[in-house]
């Protein structure tokens, strides 16, 4: 059972109240209108009837008032009156409002004497009188008087009566209408309420599911938007959301899991290596350097992997605090290409730049702009083969609003199901790639590109790729001119 504060009740429950309030008041107001004017009409009816019959009662009163009894005459009369209104009770009174005659034989010495209605005929100037009242017998009647007279000479009064239930019968339809009528308003203003509540508290119910299912940890969950377009709208919204931080959470899971499988290679190979020693490797010199090189390699590979991954959930986290300075692009690139050239040359590599003048000055981190070259040049040079040949160009980009650097190298390039990904996090190509192709075994950790992109885009540039598998890769970077 639902709750009274739930918004389903509540609305059900406003909207029966409003529609039983409305609806009471005006079926009263209807009913007693088309009951006053039911009896309004039947009093009138024995108005007029009592007007009528009253001049055929003039001569037999006037006969009795002045002590000659008329008994045939007057009860032609009345037994005329009864033909035509078998049902309607008549009563004849003295013109003291004393009871003379009456067709039920009722009148009793009647303690309320004279009564009402008989009054008022007696002393009002239209002669007329009416009451609403218990009978003889305890039955709510109407009662119509009318004053008989000629020439300012009053002879009696007639009364006419009938119950007045029976007179406002004709009404019983009408109010059972309007009784039906009210119930069937209240009915259907509850039914719509209910369909109405139900439209929106259903969806509200389906979020708050949704939330506490995401809540415990089941991030497939989603609602299917319905009911009024605000809550559509805010289910599209939570949609989105609960998508956004499902890919998120995807995302540091499988970051986690790289990044403790990236740790535990090389740690796996020091261990090797330090048990090797100790059980015996110490002892031939030559294998013992090699083998403390290959630590040391680790080692070094280890604490890149680490600074790497801080720096990567530093710039995530949005903690980078490095300030932004004005910087000469082609006098950067110029100082960080100076440190490749040894290596370089080692690699049987030569270095050909363009460097175009004069550059727009862009604005950045200089710190986080070396790593970006740094990395771009350390990839061409180990993918590019003895003999091969790294280009730098580095020249206004679109409508001179942009840098554009462009890093060449023809190594084995990246075939095209690679590329998409090679700018994720630890995503190496060269784990699907055939043996045939060779690239240095000293391979990094798939986090370079990663950094790299994630620096440009903190600086609002872009980063991509162009390339075609065995014919050399283009990768260029173009970050908004000062
Ligand atoms: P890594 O440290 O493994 O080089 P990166 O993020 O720098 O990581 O590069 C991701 C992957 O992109 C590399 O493993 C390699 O497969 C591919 N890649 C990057 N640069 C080049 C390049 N110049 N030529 C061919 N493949 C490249």
């Amino acid at each position: 059972m639902r709750s009274l504060t739930s918004i389903q009740i509540r609305l059900v429950l406003s909207h029966m109240v409003v529609a039983f309030v409305s609806v009471f008041l005006m079926s009263t107001f209807a009913g007693s209108a088309i009951l006053n004017a039911a009896r309004n009409e039947f009093q009138l009816t024995l108005e007029n009837l009592a007007i009528s019959a009253n001049n055929s009662l003039v001569d037999p009163m006037r006969s009795y008032y002045f002590g000659q009894q008329d008994d045939e005459r007057l009860e032609e009369v009345l037994r005329k009156l009864s033909d035509i209104y078998p049902n309607l009770r008549y009563s004849l009174f003295y013109r003291d409002g004393s009871p003379m005659y009456d067709s039920d034989d009722l009148l009793t010495g009647n303690p309320d004497f004279p009564s009402e209605e008989i009054a008022q005929a007696l002393t009002t100037r239209s002669g007329q009188g009416s009451s609403v009242r218990d009978d003889e017998l305890g039955v709510e009647n109407l009662f119509v008087a009318k004053r008989i007279e000629q020439n300012d000479e009053v002879f009696g009064v007639l009364r006419i009566s009938y119950p007045l239930q029976e007179a406002l019968a004709p009404t019983r339809p009408l109010i059972i209408v309007l009784l039906a009528v009210s119930a069937v308003v209240t009915l259907s203003v509850t039914a719509f309420a209910w369909f109405l509540a139900a439209n929106i508290s259903r969806p509200i119910q389906q979020l708050t599911e949704a939330s506490s299912q995401i809540a415990s940890g089941d991030l497939d969950a989603r609602v299917s938007p319905s009911g009024p377009r605000d809550l559509r709208r805010l289910a599209e919204v939570f949609n989105n959301m609960a998508s956004r931080l499902q890919t998120h959470v995807n995302e540091l899971r499988s970051f986690a899991a790289n990044a403790s499988h990236e740790l535990r290679t090389p740690l796996t190979i020091i261990k090797l290596r330090i048990e090797a020693l100790l059980s015996g490797a110490l002892n031939d010199s030559m294998v013992a350097t090699r083998f403390l090189e290959e630590v040391e390699g680790e080692i070094d590979r280890l604490s890149r992997l680490v600074s790497d991954m801080l720096d990567l959930s530093r710039m995530d986290a949005g903690l980078t605090t490095d300030t932004h300075t004005r910087i000469n692009l082609g006098t950067l690139v110029d100082e960080v290409i100076e440190t490749f050239n040894i290596r370089a040359e080692n690699a049987g590599v030569s270095i050909v730049k363009h460097i175009a003048v004069p550059l727009p000055s862009i604005e950045g981190n200089e710190d986080q702009l070396i790593r970006v070259l740094n990395n771009l040049f350390d990839n061409a040079l180990r993918y590019s083969p003895k003999g091969g040949k790294m280009t730098v160009n580095l020249k206004p980009g679109r409508y001179g609003a942009t840098v554009r650097l462009e890093v060449i190298d023809d190594g084995p390039g990246i075939p095209a199901d690679h590329i998409p990904h090679i700018f994720e996090r630890f995503y190496r190509a060269e784990a699907t790639r055939p043996r045939s192709v060779s690239v240095k075994s000293s391979s990094g950790s798939g986090l370079g590109l990663a950094l790299a992109k994630s620096i440009v885009d903190m600086h609002g540039g872009e980063i991509g790729v162009i390339s075609e598998y065995g014919r050399g890769s283009t990768f260029w970077v173009e970050l908004p001119a000062d």
